[in-house]
């Protein structure tokens, strides 16, 4: 069961409420490189993203921010850190959503003009507290950063918002500590019903980020927490989409797309599999079919094991079979098993 969360809308994609679990990403070009960072947006898209973020650290930034949106398609937030005025451009130029912590922001007349901006324009605010920047008082309160410094630093950014009148907020509470992300969200959850944006921060490299991402953000999702999510890696962030979508797809969160089930292989694995599972995940990459499609290494246990699948592969000694629904439909040399499997995908309804 969903833990019931508040609805905003960044841009036009809903956050929270009854809304689909949406996947974000953060560009790591130099947003006024606006040929970059839209190529980049542009492939965040194609790989499923929801969202995109880019850091705003100048005017330059801000001022590339209609050019950016104009050659793109889904909604663009402003990330900023200390300078309320780089919130109040990226407002004037367009963003569909400030991500902001108040506590950087400063004093109260500084949040209040920012706050107000974006109440003319309806854009919404993404609160982001983290390790990094939970606030001294909870610090001391709380005997050091832990679940309940974070929460209730959370809380008071929140109200500090909230104190002008402005309630079109969503909220990120991080830690690349995956218990203690997962506690302080779930803490968070009971207090309060803003949407929240789920995440591990500094996550790692690919192995170790996705790990820890999927374990913090599954750990949540099965709980029904998080109304959207970012992978965070050190890499490429078009993978922080891939494996973003893939959480949410192997939850049933997502339907749309081919969800990839391979046999680990044994001794009686009849073809190349590896190869032939690393050719298929990339050209099903793009496929928008809600398929399950299963490659397995041997004709014997493959179409029974993959029952459930909608497609699929099993090996033979130099050729293999396309089943379909546990049933063989035809059998093919092994060099042609990827393209026939793609022709029958094509056919296919949905
Ligand atoms: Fe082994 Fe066949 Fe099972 Fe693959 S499907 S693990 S080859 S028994």
């Amino acid at each position: 069961m969903r833990v019931k969360t508040k609805q905003i809308f960044v841009g036009d994609v809903p956050v929270g409420g009854d809304a689909p679990i949406s996947v974000q990403s953060m560009t790591n070009t130099d947003t006024k490189d606006v040929d970059a960072t839209v190529a980049q947006i542009l492939a965040f898209e194609e790989a499923g993203c929801d969202i995109s973020r880019s850091a705003v650290n100048s005017l330059a930034d801000a001022q590339a921010i209609p050019q950016i949106k104009e050659r793109t398609h889904i909604p663009f937030v402003a990330d900023i850190q200390f300078d309320y005025r780089l919130a109040l451009y990226a407002v004037e130029y367009g963003c569909d959503c400030l991500r902001i912590n108040p506590g950087n922001i400063g004093e109260d007349d500084k949040v209040e003009q920012v706050v107000k901006a974006c109440k003319a324009k309806s854009i919404p605010i993404r609160i982001g507290v983290n390790s990094g920047s939970v606030h001294q008082s909870m610090i001391e309160k709380y005997h050091g950063v832990n679940v309940e410094s974070l929460v209730y630093s959370a809380l008071e950014e929140i109200r500090r918002v909230e104190q002008f009148g402005y309630e079109q907020m969503k909220v990120s509470i991080k830690s690349s500590d995956v218990r203690t992300m997962v506690d302080a969200n779930a803490l968070f959850s009971t207090l309060s019903d803003y949407p929240l944006h789920i995440g591990v921060t500094e996550a790692g490299p690919l192995y170790t980020g996705t790990v820890k991402s999927a374990m913090g953000i599954g750990a949540l999702l099965l709980r029904g927490i998080g109304d959207t999510i970012r992978v965070s890696l050190t890499g490429d962030p078009v993978e922080e989409v891939r494996l973003g979508v893939e959480m949410l797809k192997v939850l049933g969160l997502r339907q749309e797309g081919v969800e990839l089930i391979s046999c680990p292989t044994c001794a009686r694995t009849k073809i190349d599999l590896l190869s032939l599972v690393s050719k298929a995940e990339k050209a099903l990459a793009a496929q928008h079919k809600n398929l399950r499609v299963a490659i397995m290494g041997c004709p014997v246990n493959g179409p029974g094991e993959a029952r459930e699948a909608d497609i699929g592969i099993a090996g033979n000694n130099g050729s293999g079979v396309i089943f379909k629904k546990g049933k063989v439909i035809r059998q093919v040399p092994e060099e042609q098993l990827l393209e026939a499997l793609l022709d029958e995908i094509q056919r296919m309804e949905n």
